[in-house]
């Protein structure tokens, strides 16, 4: 990662056309330039040439992007703004440092004994702390982060990558390993069983990497270069160790596997040996979805119920539509077996923002997800499903907030069901 990043060039680049300030997260609930991406761009450009200072007004409004990318989806001159807000987001952690708490995050996500200790601890202690509730747990009292209320992902009694051998043999010739994510190895458990039932009835073998770490989004999207540094190179030598004996690496979250896919290669861009060696891991890796629907048999094995099992609506997380150009696949194994109630804008951001918006700055959060969680009550679907956990978060709690009935399913959860349902024998 380049420490001075060229704002500038990027600022001549832009036509200063607009397109992209209707479709700004941030911009639709803070109708101000500054908050848009043309806005973002002009003061990065004018921080770096000396005529603004950053100072924590500047910091604040670099703060509330929300990272959505519908910005460089539509921009003619391909301005990539999120890479910019990630690069001046840099400069910030290195000018004002970390908050306490978001160096206690960064600190235990590059140690998984403190993870699977934190866990364990939240597990015995929530019910003194929590409130069960659809999607997820209530706080009944205010956390440093976040306030009494407040919907979190369920803590579950055994994490994922604790759950399972290391390999397991399904009878097949092809082997996939992998790479849960945080939210999934911890809370949303449900996701890595899924995928482990749809490997064992499509007979590829699962490999599930034990010394796996964070794929760095949390430092990353902060600004923490340190942290995430470490963890992608951390990763790398680690994924090096299988990559030759493996057929792919599955990522079942969206924002794990475009943090793999693309940032990683952002992160080492000035260390041309570890591009190259990050590209041997990122040539491998997949965002779960899409593999499966186009390296096996899943979509003839799912069952084409004329009784749908219920009916879904499926919100496109950014950074799998956006980014990875993924969104067909997971509609494609759903309709087999659900009725697909489609929301008014599916690929509209659903406010999760990361971990500055979802701690200090919720209250932007809030008004996305208000949005997105009407949208979500319009269908009058009785599940909403994303390929992402962070969303799994963010909209579970904006239904919480304000009162949908909607249950949150990851897609391969529901491809599970599916297939249960018809007696696969997994
Ligand atoms: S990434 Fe999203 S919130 Fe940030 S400037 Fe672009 S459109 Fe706006
Ligand atoms: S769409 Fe691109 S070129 Fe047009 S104003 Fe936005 S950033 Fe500039």
């Amino acid at each position: 990662m380049k420490t001075k990043f060229n704002f500038a060039e990027y600022e001549r680049e832009c036509v200063k056309c607009a397109k992209c300030v209707p479709t700004c997260t941030i911009h639709s609930i803070n109708r101000d330039e500054t908050t848009s991406p043309r806005g973002f761009i002009h003061l990065m450009a004018n921080m770096q040439d000396g005529s603004l200072k950053l100072d924590k007004n500047l910091k604040k409004i670099f703060e509330s992007c929300f990272l959505c990318v519908n910005c460089v989806s539509i921009c003619p001159s391909q301005i990539q703004t999120d890479l910019m807000i990630e690069n001046a987001r840099a400069e910030i952690a290195a000018k004002f440092g970390l908050a306490w708490f978001k160096r206690i995050i960064f600190f235990v996500l590059k140690r998984r004994s403190l993870q699977n200790i934190a866990a364990k601890f939240g597990y015995l202690f929530k019910s003194c702390g929590f409130a069960a509730a659809p999607n997820g747990m209530r706080s009944r009292f205010a956390l440093p982060m976040t306030r009494r209320g407040r919907l979190l992902p369920p803590i579950a009694d055994q994490s994922f990558l604790n759950a399972y051998p290391e390999r397991m043999d399904f009878g097949g010739d092809r082997t996939v390993a992998i790479f849960i994510g945080c939210l999934a190895n911890y809370a949303y458990t449900g996701v890595g069983d899924s995928l482990l039932y749809i490997l064992k009835a499509l007979k590829i073998n699962a490999f599930i990497p034990k010394d796996q770490l964070c794929c760095g989004a949390p430092p990353y999207f902060t600004g923490d270069m340190r942290t995430t540094k470490w963890l992608v190179k951390y990763n790398v030598e680690y994924f090096e160790l299988f990559i030759d004996t493996i057929d792919a690496i599955l990522v079942p979250e969206a924002t794990c596997s475009n943090m793999i896919i693309a940032d990683w290669l952002h992160v080492v861009s000035d260390e041309p040996e570890w591009v190259k060696r990050v590209r041997r891991v990122v040539d491998k890796t997949f965002i779960a979805s899409q593999w499966l629907h186009n390296n096996t048999d899943l979509l003839s094995v799912t069952p084409s119920l004329d009784q749908k099992i219920a009916s879904v609506t499926y919100h496109d997380p950014c950074h799998a539509k956006k980014t990875q150009g993924v969104f067909k696949e997971p509609r494609a194994f759903l309709e087999k077996s659900y009725e697909i109630k489609e929301m008014s804008d599916s690929s509209s951001c659903c406010g999760f923002g990361g971990v500055t918006i979802q701690s200090e700055r919720f209250a932007l959060a809030e008004a996305v997800g208000k949005n997105k969680a009407a949208m979500i009550a319009q269908t009058e679907a009785e599940i909403v499903s994303a390929e992402c956990s962070a969303c799994r978060m963010q909209i579970g709690e904006a239904l919480n907030r304000s009162g949908g009935k909607q249950i949150f399913m990851h897609p391969l959860e529901l491809i599970a069901q599916s297939l249960k349902k018809v007696g696969s024998n997994a």
